[in-house]
């Protein structure tokens, strides 16, 4: 920490990327701390691969940033109900991949990139502690993504999640799949791009290892893809409260996943990191723009955990039933009435920013 500096970011991930390059563009002298040893994100993840809903030409334009070099258009996504699939329209859904990590394809060395060009200084193994809360400089920005210990240091609500994950290369792109079964509160999901992929079964309570391996069995028979290297990670989400959503707090700003700009349904995290990004900055020099964007963006987010809450988990648990009435009303006609009703409808609760789901 110093007191030279503007503007001080704790979380050098993909939204605290993104407010310093657009506070550096306006003439902010910006040091970014990062627990870490090097940019890439949180190493436990990292690198990964993401599936997401984004509009990449208008959140390019909103942030400034070119994202079309690492954004790729999702060519297949099969969603599984224990055994019975249907594939979701993907070209409604504007679905993408991206890698997340410090390989040279990945999101991050694009926005790092950016920053170092534009004069940001970074900090690395420089951790945010609890102790350096009371004298942390004006305007700090916290853009701590996951990260359990942030939330519990700041009071900030959170959902603890559990999750399997696998990762590394393999030989297939911009192919995803998600597998709803009893044994997990979320999803099963492969998402792949760049040759790279990341696995993981996450649920909001603990996951026995048969439930592992029954997903891992799951993926051999229907996609034909098995891995071994598989490891036992928890984190936060901010999806505790249908309060969560918070620019302000403590006299921090927040920004990213931290600040509660997340899908609540699927967990979907991308758009609404980058977006609070930009908005973070905003809170640097138009406190008043950035807390009316802040609230754009989120204005769906307490009707999307609601019906996730009061709705979804009420009936998640009879995935025989939700796969007889998908094999009721046949897969196919499952696809054209999805496009029917994204297309009309828009499912106005659901992502913050500029994702189709999202926008009205
Ligand atoms: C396993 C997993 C899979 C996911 N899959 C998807 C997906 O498929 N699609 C999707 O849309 N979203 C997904 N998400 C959500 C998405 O990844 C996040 O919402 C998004 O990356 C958060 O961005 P961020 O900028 O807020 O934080 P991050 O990009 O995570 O950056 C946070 C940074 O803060 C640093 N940090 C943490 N603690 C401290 C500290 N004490 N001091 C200093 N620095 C610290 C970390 O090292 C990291 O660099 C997934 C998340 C996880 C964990």
């Amino acid at each position: 920490m110093s007191e030279a500096y503007d503007v001080t970011i704790y979380g050098a991930g993909m939204s605290g990327l993104v407010a310093a390059i657009d506070l550096a563009r306006h003439g902010y002298h910006v040091v970014v701390h990062d627990r870490e040893e090097g940019y890439g994100g949180d190493s436990v993840y990292n690198p990964s691969t993401h599936t997401t809903s984004i509009d990449v030409e208008r959140t390019s334009e909103y942030l400034g940033i070119d994202l079309s070099p690492v954004f790729h258009p999702l060519i297949r996504c099969p969603f599984y109900f224990h055994e019975s699939v249907f594939h979701p329209p993907l070209e409604v859904l504007d679905m993408y991949t991206v890698e997340r990590g410090n390989r040279p394809t990945s999101l991050d060395t694009l926005l790092y990139a950016e920053a170092t060009r534009l004069g940001v200084e970074f900090r690395f193994s420089s951790p945010l502690r609890r102790e350096d809360l009371g004298r942390l400089p004006e305007n700090t920005i916290i853009a701590c993504g996951l990260t359990p210990s942030v939330y519990e240091m700041l009071g900030l609500p959170y959902l603890r999640w559990y999750g399997w994950i696998s990762r590394g290369e393999i030989g297939f792109s911009n192919l995803s799949w998600i597998w709803v079964d009893e044994v997990v509160s979320e999803y099963g999901y492969l998402s792949s791009c760049n040759n790279y992929y990341f696995d993981l079964l996450f649920s909001n309570r603990h996951i026995e290892r048969k439930a592992l391996e029954k997903y891992r069995d799951f993926m051999v028979r229907h996609e034909g893809v098995e891995h071994d290297n598989w490891t036992y990670v928890s984190g936060a989400v901010p999806l505790a409260s249908p309060d969560n959503p918070r620019l302000f707090h403590q006299g921090l700003i927040l920004c990213g996943t931290i600040s509660g700009a997340m899908d609540p349904f699927f967990w979907f995290g991308i758009l609404g990191a980058l977006v609070t990004g930009k908005v973070a900055a905003m809170a640097v020099y138009d406190r008043s723009k950035a807390i009316e964007e802040f609230n754009r963006f989120n204005r769906h987010y307490r009707r999307g955990y609601n019906f996730k809450n009061r709705v979804w988990y009420r009936i998640r648990p009879h995935v025989n039933w939700l796969e007889w009435q998908m094999n009721l009303v046949g897969p196919s006609r499952m696809t054209r009435l999805a496009a029917l009703y994204f297309r009309r409808f828009r499912a106005p609760f659901n992502l913050p920013g500029f994702a189709r789901l999202g926008v009205y």
